[in-house]
């Protein structure tokens, strides 16, 4: 009777990835591995940028306005280091 229900609690490890297909790389968190949780598991909405309804991507900015900030920091290289400097 008992012994039927023995098998049921085996069956989960924490920190085994679930989620995504990536069972062969190390878990991250909520059953993914780093990428796919940076990618799909975070909820965040931009804040950094205008698109307050899109998915933040990195440093509070929607992946188009990361990505447009990131190619104009490259274009403007030095110039754009020196006006950080003298935001703070
Ligand atoms: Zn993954
Ligand atoms: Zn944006």
């Amino acid at each position: 009777m008992a012994e039927l229900q023995l098998g049921r609690k085996s069956g989960r490890k924490p920190g085994v990835i679930t989620a995504c297909r990536h069972t062969h790389l190390k878990h991250f968190a909520k059953g993914m591995c780093n990428h796919c949780y940076h990618r799909y598991g975070r909820k965040s909405l931009a804040t950094e940028c205008k698109h307050s309804d899109r998915k933040m991507y990195s440093k509070g900015k929607c992946q188009n306005c990361y990505i447009n900030e990131y190619n104009k920091v490259k274009r403007q290289g030095k110039k754009q280091a020196q006006e950080d400097e003298l935001n703070r």
